[in-house]
């Protein structure tokens, strides 16, 4: 093993880079302010007998996937499924209108998905749609000449109220936003860029191991929030070596806290920082968003080609953005100011909300084998069943909860319906009318009307919009957006400030490898701009 020369440390708030970075003796240390490895990877325990996920669960795409690659490498096992497994068509439902004739087939309650998607035309017509994006010209004038998915659904390709209940559910849903506030050009863009395959794979272990073996040999200050980033001198300009960046913050204060600890100030000095916090920390470091979004219209339309006279009617306006709390994210201060056109990007891509409902059951009452239901016309629109082995040591491995908890059912719900639930309705509504929905969809399989209360022995209602430094769920192919991610990724002062984090992916993916993907094209700028003797080492700059 070689010995790791302690050097000036280059800051990095959060990011899987550090593998990379090092591999080639680069002192690296990760700022993080909550009080976990992994950011969104994150869980609760003592609710079943393994960590229930309250981030991430799939590992989405079993190509070319990083996280995928990081199991095998591990030798970790995981299951493969198909994605959806079922769908669940609510009473009612089609009353607006349907794409099937009178007297053709639509189905209707607890339905297999590879049954509906041959037998159903509204099924197949959602799927094609949402493959051929008929109406969705690959470019446009500017970003602002854009619709959003309901848009695209009622205007353009005039879809049925059936499909577009379907296309609710199933796609919004699954890009973590509503229609209303999808944008169609991101998601074209989503679809060229998608390279992974389509398996959903779940791995027989917290995702959290993931993010620890990213995090394995590198120095992590946990509960450190960074709150300004300075760049202190021009490496460039003077030639010298020398701190460039300082980075100051305080030991976090939210969520847990520790005595003698909250508020205590930190100074690092450091050549380089990647930053690879949510959208939101990057705050609002000036100049209003109308004159950003004009902004970054006008550089769009100087450089996008015309429109085609077949371009659908663009949306008057942008969507209202989902509710995010801007509250619990920590905005940090850029000294100088980041360029207007990352501010602007900042503020056109969108993260929505989104909220899992976990039910703990002391038996299954659903049939054998269900793992995933999308829902259609009913109160949430997703649900699945995912079980690991049990957790040997922590509030998991508690005895009690092993002999009470056999199985937890996760509602996901994002965008407005997200927002709705959160802001407009108690939690214990959301929990009855969840387990009404249980009980409607899966009563006449338990042979009894109401079979989830009775079995139910605990519950979480979890929002991620009020989650300490993150404040949403992930970011959504958002309306007017095309093209600011690459800004979003663009480094700032002469490279010595670098962007990594799902929201920077230029193929928006805000998938847990797409997170990896940016920390390694980070690291590669980084790289790019240091010599590095045959020792591995960085050569100082005086002596290049
Ligand atoms: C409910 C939900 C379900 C999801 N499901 C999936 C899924 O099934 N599969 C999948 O691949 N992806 C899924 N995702 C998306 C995935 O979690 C993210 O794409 C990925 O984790 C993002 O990683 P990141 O490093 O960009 O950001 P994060 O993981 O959010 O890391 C950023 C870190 O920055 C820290 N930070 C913020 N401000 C500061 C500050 N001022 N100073 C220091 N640190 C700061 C935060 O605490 C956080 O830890 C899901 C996300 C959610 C919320």
């Amino acid at each position: 093993m070689p010995c790791r020369r302690p050097a000036r440390p280059r800051p990095i708030l959060h990011a899987p880079l550090v593998l990379t970075l090092s591999v080639i003796l680069i002192a690296v240390v990760v700022l993080e302010a909550g009080d976990h490895l992994g950011g969104r990877v994150s869980q609760v325990e003592g609710l079943a007998p393994w960590p229930v996920q309250l981030g991430p669960e799939f590992i989405h795409g079993d190509e070319r996937n990083l996280v995928k690659d990081l199991a095998d490498a591990r030798g970790w096992t995981y299951r493969t499924l198909e994605w959806p497994d079922r769908y669940y068509f609510a009473p009612g439902h089609a009353d607006g209108g349907s794409t099937t004739a009178p007297g053709g087939s639509s189905s209707t309650g607890l339905v297999d998905a590879s049954i509906a998607d041959e037998s159903d035309a509204d099924v197949a017509e959602c799927h094609r749609l949402f493959a051929d994006l008929p109406g969705v010209p690959a470019e446009m004038a500017n970003a602002a000449e854009d619709f959003s998915a309901e848009e695209w659904l009622r205007d353009v390709v005039k879809a049925s109220p059936r499909v577009i209940a379907l296309a609710e559910s199933l796609y919004a849903n699954d890009f973590g936003c509503s229609l209303r506030t999808m944008g169609m050009r991101e998601t074209a863009i989503e679809q060229k860029c998608w390279c992974y395959g389509e398996k959903y794979l779940v791995l027989n272990r917290s995702l959290r191991d993931v993010a620890e073996a990213l995090g394995e040999g590198v120095e992590t200050r946990l509960r450190a929030r960074v709150a300004e980033v300075t760049r202190e001198r021009n490496l460039s300009e003077t030639g010298e070596e020398g701190p460039l960046l300082t980075v100051r913050g305080e030991r976090s204060n939210l969520g847990e806290s520790p005595e003698g600890v909250n508020g205590a100030p930190f100074e690092l000095r450091a050549r380089r920082c990647v930053f690879a916090a949510p959208l939101g920390a990057l705050g609002d470091d000036g100049g209003s968003e109308d004159d950003d979004e004009e902004e970054y219209s006008k550089e769009k339309a100087s450089s996008s080609p015309k429109p085609s006279s077949s371009s659908p009617k663009p949306s008057s306006s942008s969507p209202k953005p989902s509710l995010t709390d801007a509250s619990v994210v920590s905005a940090v201060r850029f000294v100088p100011a980041l360029s207007a056109s990352k501010r602007a990007a900042s503020r056109v891509v969108r993260t929505s909300n989104a909220v899992k409902i976990l039910l703990a059951f002391d038996e299954p009452f659903w049939p054998a084998g269900l793992w995933d239901v999308v829902c259609v016309g009913a109160f949430l629109p997703e649900l699945w069943i995912l079980d690991f082995p049990p957790k040997p040591t922590g509030p998991c491995a508690d005895a009690a909860v092993a002999r009470r908890t056999k199985a937890v059912v996760t509602f996901f719900a994002c965008g407005d319906l997200a927002d709705a639930l959160t802001r407009e309705m108690s939690r214990e509504e959301v929990l009855e009318r969840a387990l009404a929905q249980l009980d409607e969809m899966f009563g006449e399989h338990a042979g009894e009307p109401a079979p989830s209360r009775a079995r139910l022995v605990d519950w979480r209602f979890h929002d991620w919009a009020s989650a300490p430094h993150v404040g949403g769920a992930y970011t959504h192919p958002s309306v007017g957006a095309a093209g600011a991610r690459e800004k979003l990724a663009a480094s700032e002062w002469g490279g010595a400030l670098v962007f990594a984090g799902e929201a920077t992916h230029a193929g928006v993916n805000p998938c847990m490898q797409a997170a990896m993907e940016t920390g390694i094209r980070a690291a590669e700028e980084i790289l790019a701009r240091v010599s590095i003797d045959d020792r591995g080492r960085e050569i100082p700059t005086r002596s290049r």
